[in-house]
């Protein structure tokens, strides 16, 4: 398909971890994806496939020049700051880049006619909730974010919410839950700098390449005392973004959705599914509690299913795991990043 007819999607964010995995979803979709990045904590190398424009969210003016050069129809926004740690001691920066960033976005696309929006949420919207410890976890269950990142992430949903009533846009709001795993190709993968996941951890554990991983507290009240997660293979979730995007929704319709398998897994179970992957068992010991962690975090994912007609069809542990280890081996990327050895052509910041 010749490049001129290729719907155009523009991907704010798109130099990061999953609006890495996303663009190149669009890409075999027959979409244009058009990569709008500051590189302030994403990888200009992990820009694949389409086209890329160096930006930030807040520069109304560079980001509807990207609109109009590239014809764009619909935007999946990922452009933000995550870290939780950080947003607590930086809370105004995490208003600023997350919350007046989506602002500037928004206005842009009602300036330029763009009507379709996909937003980058997250489960942190919910917060520890008032849920029994091993509930799975409705759109509906309380909004009690326990932190700065977790408000930004919500008043951007009420303000898109409120767009969409006011103005005719419509959108999606993806509530993530653990994204894990990597493309199988090894090409691309997760890569944060500093690296606080869980998986990535574990494995550059198990290869040697890091520390001994500290398990953070086994006395919660779960089947084997270690926290539960809802890990989601990074490629279903870039599916769930183009289903949302392909979504037939009414003028002024909003939608927030949970992206996850419905399945928890404990810290230990990771653990043992990485050693199984590696071949070698992850060198681990049992420390304190990590501040903030809830037990559990598991998605009920069957709005997914209604609205969005997705469920996860990749995302067992083992699966995870293996396609998260063929990145973290490929030495140009995955592991040689995080060892810092490609500092030199890699632009990590954040
Ligand atoms: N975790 C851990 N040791 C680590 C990093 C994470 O035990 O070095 C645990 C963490 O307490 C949580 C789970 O692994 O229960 C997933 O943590 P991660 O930071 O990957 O994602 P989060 O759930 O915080 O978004």
């Amino acid at each position: 398909m010749d490049r001129g007819t290729k719907p155009a999607v523009l991907v704010t964010g798109g130099a990061g971890y999953i609006g890495a995995h996303t663009a190149k979803a669009l890409h075999e979709l027959g979409y244009l994806p058009v990569v709008y990045d500051s590189l302030s904590s994403g990888f200009r190398e992990a820009v694949r496939w389409g086209v890329f424009v160096h930006g930030d969210i807040r520069d109304h003016e560079a980001l509807g020049e990207a609109i109009d050069a590239h014809n764009v129809k619909a935007v999946i926004h990922f452009a933000g700051l995550i870290e939780v740690g950080r947003s607590v001691v930086k809370p105004d920066l995490f208003w600023d880049v997350n919350v007046a960033g989506t602002t500037s976005l928004l206005s842009t696309m009602r300036d330029k006619g763009v009507e379709r929006l996909v937003f980058s949420s997250s489960a942190a919207v919910y917060g520890q909730g008032g849920r029994g410890p091993l509930e799975t976890i409705r759109e509906d269950a309380e909004k009690a974010p326990a932190s700065p990142y977790g408000d930004t992430k919500l008043a951007c949903e009420w303000m898109i919410e409120a767009q969409c009533r006011a103005y005719g846009l419509s959108a999606v709001a993806l509530r993530y839950f653990n994204a894990a795993g990597a493309d199988p190709s090894g090409l691309i993968g997760e890569a944060h700098e500093p690296e606080t996941h869980l998986i990535p951890l574990a494995m550059a554990a198990a290869l040697g390449d890091g520390k001994p991983l500290t398990v953070f507290g086994d006395d919660f009240d779960t089947p084997d005392g270690t926290c539960l997660r809802d890990y989601i293979h990074v490629n279903d979730l870039a599916e769930a973004h183009v289903a949302a995007l392909k979504v037939e929704l009414s003028a002024g319709q909003y939608e927030a959705v949970n992206v996850g398998t419905g399945k928890g897994a404990s810290v230990i179970e990771v653990v043992e599914a990485v050693g199984r992957a590696v071949g070698r068992p992850v060198p681990h010991s049992v420390g304190a509690r990590r501040a903030g962690d809830p037990p559990s975090l598991v998605a009920d994912p069957s709005r997914a299913r209604s609205v969005l007609g997705w469920t996860a069809t990749r995302s067992s542990l083992d699966q995870i795991v293996t396609d998260a280890l063929r990145w973290e081996r490929n030495p140009r990327y995955g592991a040689g990043v995080r060892s810092g050895r490609l500092q030199s052509t890699l632009t990590v910041g954040g």
